[in-house]
């Protein structure tokens, strides 16, 4: 991992740290959308939030930073008196669990796959401030669901993609699904190989995903370059799980030809994916990086 990659990855882990990517994480749109049946998703800093609301339940994915965790606590108590009953951490990264420590104590569960506290704990060891204690205290291995009012939510995880706890959130009722980070919608997406992460397993869940859920399910995508938004439908999923597939053939052919990493790194974009460039981020290179190490484990 170089510099750049060092600080990048401590900046996603560190949930107070300020962002050197504090702009590409904050959305043009912020605020509340609601999407279907109570259910919507919250942008202002960090990954997406998704939401129920309704008069005998609420709940939220993810929770961002302190600060815009309140701001979402604060606006989901103009539309319901109800009690927070839960906070399912699609992942353990920082802007999706920095805010933990505004709804513990809040919320009556937190939830997230049995990888997540132990990820988190791992990244506090690497944080200068101790880092964030508020764990997710019901973990699953492999599906979970809860009844809440009249709607039931599911997370469920496919294996490592993005890390290695990822849990894909459904809204059964309002068929509502929440992606976590699995997919970057049209960017290149961080994929976070120290923490277990998986380019071609995570192909497979987005196959997986878009066959197992209704076709007309909407979907909340943890980040997104903003022209083309934070939701979306199935067809996304197939956009990004090609993105996914490209990268790795791209990187096989080049270990088959015999080139050395750095020169396969040396791309700026795969000509079908030139959308995919978005300012600073994570890059090509660095995915094609994350790609020849898996191929080639090392
Ligand atoms: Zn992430």
């Amino acid at each position: 991992m170089d510099r750049r990659q060092f600080l990048f990855r401590s900046s996603l882990l560190a949930a107070g740290a300020a962002l050197p990517f504090k702009s590409l994480f904050a959305s043009s749109q912020g605020g509340f959308n609601t999407l279907r049946r109570n259910v919507g998703y919250f942008t202002e800093r960090g990954g997406t939030i998704g939401w129920l609301a309704s008069s005998d339940a609420m709940a939220v994915i993810d929770s961002q930073y302190p600060e815009t965790a309140k701001n979402c606590l604060n606006g989901l108590r103009d539309k319901t008196d109800h009690p927070l009953n839960l906070l399912i951490n699609t992942h353990h990264h920082g802007d999706h669990t920095g805010g933990n420590p505004t709804f513990k104590g809040v919320a009556e569960k937190m939830v997230a796959h049995e990888n997540v506290p132990k990820l988190m704990k791992k990244a506090n060891k690497e944080s200068e401030d101790g880092g964030n204690t508020a764990f997710p205290e019901t973990t699953y291995s492999k599906n979970w669901k809860m009844d809440l009012g009249d709607e039931t939510i599911h997370a469920k995880y496919y294996g490592p993609g993005h890390t290695s706890g990822d849990s894909v959130v459904y809204f059964e009722k309002a068929n509502v699904v929440h992606m976590g980070d699995l997919v970057f919608n049209r960017m290149n997406p961080y994929t976070d190989r120290p923490s277990g992460a998986s380019m071609q397993n995570w192909t497979k869940i987005l196959s997986a995903v878009a066959d197992e859920y209704p076709s007309d399910a909407v979907y909340i995508f943890g980040h997104a370059k903003p022209k083309y938004g934070v939701t979306g439908k199935k067809e996304d999923l197939g956009v990004m799980r090609n993105y996914l597939s490209a990268v790795l053939d791209y990187a096989q052919k080049g270990i088959d030809q015999g080139l050395s990493k750095e020169e396969i790194t040396n791309k700026k974009s795969l000509e079908e994916f030139d959308h995919f460039l978005y300012a600073d981020f994570w890059t090509l290179s660095d995915n094609l990086g994350v790609a020849y190490e898996e191929l080639t484990q090392s």
